[in-house]
């Protein structure tokens, strides 16, 4: 019988699964990922350090909006999220905020002014986005969003707060959404007009190489061609959504992978009582979860990818994707930070950083908890998340 060959790092042969394309971009990004992100990423996650300089590089590497006008496949930016998160979550989302949410709002939903204004300085990183959509008290159901737009002579008058905003405190761009008598509306503010404040969330011990600000809006007035003409609901900030949901499914991968990787390396290396731990059957099974877990992830993410290229790809295999492989993720890198034992809690190991990390992204962009009700609303057509009608 001929022995065919196992890839350990790559069972289902994810290689051959990639078009050459899609495999030099992924080459690109590695690359860059491994000689310009990672010798600066564990300074930065400790002293908590915004580098604007790394998301001008994004830009110049083509990776801002590289999906707009089909400039690249949806695969290829899940790759492109895989490597960044390879290394940190952090750079990761700085991509997703700006790509997935910020361009792709204003390309769906933007005038062509706005497109021809905005997009080319968004996709060179000369302008940093943010997406303010959450608010202190309402994170979960943004239906029940309390900041508020108010028709006056030439525009808008916008009032609120938005909360865990990626990273208003250094953005140019505001992507803000307001409800105008009941109906969510997005709005471009822009850093200047007069009553926006944008102060930095201190304290957080995840994702901290990006900042997460608030954006505190006092009266502050939006010109008409600040307003998104085309976005008119909820439905419209869930599309903008379900793009970066997509790429955190293949980007939580990145950071899973870089864990296994090292808890095997690790393994490999250290003895205890006479011989490698990764001798042990306990080391072994926990690596087996993690490479079961990666690999079957991968596949997922690949398969939602190629829908999403054909234009085919529901919210609810999204919220599957997203759901499933974060907190995959999650598991995976709290296993490696348990099998290096006293080492895994070192930030020169890179696993409880990128294990502090993944607690956000398991809650971003719809928590875990609120996917499961997305996919047990899919099954049996009863909503168990909607708001109690009003009395
Ligand atoms: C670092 C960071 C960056 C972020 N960046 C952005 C950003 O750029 N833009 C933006 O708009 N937002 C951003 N967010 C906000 C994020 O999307 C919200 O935190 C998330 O939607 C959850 O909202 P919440 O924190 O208010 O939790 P809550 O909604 O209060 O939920 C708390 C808990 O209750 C559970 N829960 C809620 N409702 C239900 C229900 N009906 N049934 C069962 N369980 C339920 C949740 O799953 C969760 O476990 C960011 C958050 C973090 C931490």
């Amino acid at each position: 019988m001929i022995k065919i060959p196992f890839s350990w790092d790559d069972p289902f042969m994810l290689e051959d699964q990639l078009s050459p394309e899609e495999k030099l971009i992924r080459d690109k990004a590695y690359q860059y990922a491994q000689e310009k992100l990672m010798p600066r990423v564990l300074i930065a996650n400790r002293q908590e350090t915004f580098d604007r300089e790394i998301f001008k590089e994004l830009g110049d590497l083509g990776f801002l909006g590289m999906t707009l006008e089909g400039k690249a496949s949806f695969v290829a930016l899940g790759l492109v999220a895989r490597e960044i998160e390879r290394v940190d979550s952090g750079y990761r989302s700085l991509l997703s905020v700006q790509s997935s949410l910020v361009m792709n709002a204003i390309s769906l939903y933007g005038s062509e002014a706005q497109k021809t204004f905005y997009l080319p300085a968004l996709a060179k990183g000369d302008l940093l986005g943010c997406f303010g959509l959450t608010e202190p008290t309402h994170g979960s159901d943004p239906g029940s969003m309390e900041t508020n737009a108010k028709a006056t002579k030439g525009g808008w008058i916008l009032n609120g707060e938005k909360a865990w905003i990626t990273p208003s405190s250094h953005a140019d761009l505001f992507v803000v959404w307001a409800k105008e008598d009941g109906i969510v509306k997005g709005f471009l503010l822009e850093r200047g007009m007069t009553g926006i404040e944008t102060p930095r969330i201190e304290g957080k011990f995840s994702l901290r190489t990006v900042s997460t600000g608030r954006i505190i809006l006092t009266n502050v007035f939006v010109p008409h061609e600040n307003l998104l003409p085309k976005a008119s609901g909820l439905q419209d900030v869930f599309q903008c959504l379900n793009y970066g949901r997509y790429g955190i499914s293949w980007g939580v991968l990145g950071a899973a992978e870089f864990c296994w990787h090292q808890a095997r390396s690790y393994g490999l290396e250290r003895t205890q009582f006479g011989r490698p731990l990764a001798a042990t059957q306990l080391f072994q099974a926990k690596l087996a979860t993690m490479q079961t877990d990666i690999a079957l992830g991968l596949q997922g993410a690949l398969r939602a990818g190629r829908l999403m290229d054909e234009g085919r790809c529901p919210a609810e295999l999204i919220s599957l994707v997203k759901r499933n492989n974060a907190r995959k993720a999650l598991e995976i890198a709290r296993l490696a930070r348990d099998m290096l034992g006293a080492n895994g809690i070192l930030d020169e190991y890179h696993v409880i950083r990128h294990m502090m990390n993944l607690e956000t992204v398991n809650t971003y962009e719809g928590t875990y908890d609120i996917h499961t009700l997305i996919l047990g609303r899919s099954q049996t057509g009863i909503s168990a998340f909607e708001s109690p009608p009003i009395k």
